[in-house]
């Protein structure tokens, strides 16, 4: 490639190679020192191509370069905010927690309120029960009213034991509520870190931008007009894969052959895009 290219720009370079024209204008002079591809000065109306100012492959590389720094950049720039909503949500999930685990303290509670409501009337009617006793009129109602009491208060002693155990519960819900809160503070820590950072990092980050941009204003103002619209074209669909370079005739966007054709106007500075993925192709150094 580099041998055919200094064949090329030696104009040395005749016969195994397809024309570098862009029509079928002559003459073209392939041989001796100094050749014209086509002599369009005095032929104007044959030829579009060669009117095309020279598009230097290290104006584009320097495109490509800038357009491939440019969208790392942009990509960091997307990737903060993106840092940032997953802490977001984080804290959203432990502040559900937080919430539920509080929650479940107060049902615990409730429901123990109850029971210990219940045990109390069940003592009061034990009581009542035994004031009863003490008035039986006879062995059949003493016995009703015994049995009646040992009932009730087996009832009680199994409610008092659920209010021991309900106790116990309360304890670890209430420890599961601090570790809750705990857990959601540091998720509000870290995604205030997570802020400040991204918000650091952005600043620095468009500066560069902003730089990167200023560069690529100037270098798109060297590109031939002629070849602006297919560019921006590309770049607009593609971004930073709308270019790509070739090498060892390959394109290396997509990894498919280039033309001899195509390269050959490569080497003699013309915008070449890449036949099957479209990228606008530039030699490497
Ligand atoms: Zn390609």
């Amino acid at each position: 490639m580099a041998g055919r290219m200094r064949g090329l720009r030696r104009g040395l370079f005749v016969t195994n190679v397809p024309l570098p024209l862009g029509c079928g204008a002559f003459p073209v002079t392939m041989a001796g020192s100094d050749f014209s591809i086509c002599d369009n000065d005095r032929l104007p109306a044959h030829c579009g191509a060669d009117t095309t100012m020279a598009l230097s492959a290290e104006l584009l590389r320097g495109l490509h370069r800038i357009h491939m720094q440019l969208s790392d950049l942009r990509d960091r720039l997307d990737r903060g905010p993106r840092q940032v909503k997953v802490r977001e949500n984080n804290v959203a999930q432990l502040a559900a927690a937080l919430a539920a685990a509080e929650d479940a303290v107060k049902q615990t509670k409730l429901a123990t309120d109850r029971k210990q409501l219940d045990l109390r009337s069940s003592e009061n009617k034990v009581e009542e029960l035994k004031v009863k006793l003490n008035t039986a009129a006879s062995n059949k109602e003493f016995q009703a009213f015994t049995d009646q009491i040992a009932a009730t208060e087996m009832a009680g002693s199994v409610l008092a034991d659920e209010i021991l155990e309900s106790f116990d519960k309360i304890e670890r819900l209430e420890a599961a509520v601090s570790e809750a809160k705990k857990n959601h503070e540091s998720g509000k820590t870290e995604l205030a870190k997570c802020r400040d950072k991204v918000a650091a990092e952005g600043e620095v980050v468009r500066g560069d931008v902003a730089r990167l941009e200023g560069e690529l204003a100037a270098a798109e103002k060297q590109l031939p007009a002629d070849v602006r619209v297919d560019y921006q074209r590309i770049i607009r669909s593609k971004g930073a894969e709308g270019m790509a370079e070739m090498s060892d005739s390959v394109c290396q966007g997509c990894g498919q052959k280039v033309t001899l054709q195509m390269e050959n106007d490569l080497m003699m500075e013309k915008p070449v895009f890449c036949k099957s993925c479209g990228r606008l192709l530039y030699v490497g150094e």
